[in-house]
């Protein structure tokens, strides 16, 4: 697909023409099952700046949180007896100890049997395969925008550059990896949207989440302007065009900012995945990267699920 292409899909073709092809092109490549993955935000310790989020370390309004193993295995176990297909264990970027983690990975592949995906940043490349060795299969490191001077903006200290060579050294690693940006963050210019399209396309990523910016109050951009669902809805169709075999998630900042459509909307512009939060609700608050964060919960993802005429395999809740 060249960018030309990519460039007309996202701001010329009218949206039901490019609704129905993103649909049909999910059908004809995943078929109508939804995947549902249990996410655990297991700590919202973070040691960078990122100038969009409301983890970053300077941030002293928040109130830091690790789980213990225990807590986590027992979120897990809850979302495999509700039906999740994949553990998802999310953080902020720290010095996560890698031998705990990898128990805690080798713990949940040895009782539920499930895959685990993680979440947790750029980390040293001996701790990433460590966690492959004890069992993790999947790696989500967004590559946030492909705009090499907005990146360097947003997150002082760090380049593009690096971030796609950590992609890349997953990937190396055997990990399915999984990618995403942002839509609308302050200073993009959205004809760079294409570039996010191709380097998701160049990188081959198994997973690519586009979701919108949405401020939070304790950050440099707290009083900026936010993304919108419409653009974010646009950006996930090109996405299933662009990437028929990768797994696109309909975000929880979609659901923020639409809370009674959002998921559904995102189901039907060409995704496929829903990540419901197990995280304990004592924590949840916390977990504040940006504002209002809605909870996609299990009732909400088999209610988006089942309006948007798709299949899902989710239990009662228990
Ligand atoms: S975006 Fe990630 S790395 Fe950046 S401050 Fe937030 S949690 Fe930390």
């Amino acid at each position: 697909m060249r960018r030309e292409e990519i460039a007309d899909l996202l701001f010329s073709v009218p949206w039901e023409d490019l609704q129905a092809r993103a649909a049909a092109v999910t059908v004809r490549e995943k078929g109508s099952h939804v995947f549902v993955r249990g996410l655990i935000e297991f700590s919202n310790i973070c040691h960078r700046n990122c100038r969009y989020c409301g983890l970053r370390a300077p941030n002293v309004r928040l109130g830091r949180y690790a789980m213990s193993r225990d807590e986590i295995l027992s979120a897990a176990r809850e979302a495999v007896a509700c039906g999740a297909d994949t553990i998802v264990l999310q953080s902020g970027e720290y010095a996560v100890q890698p031998q705990w983690l990898a128990e805690v990975i080798v713990a949940i592949r040895q009782e539920l049997h499930v895959p685990v995906t993680l979440s947790v940043g750029e980390q040293p490349a001996a701790a990433c395969a460590l966690w492959k060795e004890a069992g993790a299969e999947r790696y989500l490191l967004k590559h946030e925008t492909a705009d090499p001077a907005l990146y360097a903006a947003l997150h002082p200290g760090h380049t593009l550059s690096e971030r796609v060579a950590q992609l890349r050294l997953l990937h190396q690693l055997g990990y399915e990896t999984g990618s995403g940006f942002m839509i609308g963050v302050p200073g993009q210019n959205p004809e760079s949207l294409v570039d996010d399209i191709l380097l998701a396309r160049e990188l081959h990523v198994e997973m690519c989440g586009a979701g919108p910016f949405i401020p939070q109050a304790d950050t440099p951009l707290g009083d900026e302007a936010g993304g919108t669902a419409e653009m974010t809805l646009r950006v996930m169709a090109v996405l299933r065009l662009a990437l028929p075999w990768a797994n696109i998630p309909a975000t929880t900042a979609l659901a923020t900012l639409d809370p009674a459509q959002g998921q559904v909307r995102g189901l039907r512009a060409g995704g496929n995945v829903l990540m419901p939060s197990f995280t304990p609700s004592q924590y949840r608050q916390e977990y504040r990267i940006y504002d209002n964060k809605n909870r996609v919960s299990l009732e909400l993802a088999r209610t988006a699920i089942e309006a948007a005429g798709r299949t899902h395999a989710l239990q009662v809740a228990v």
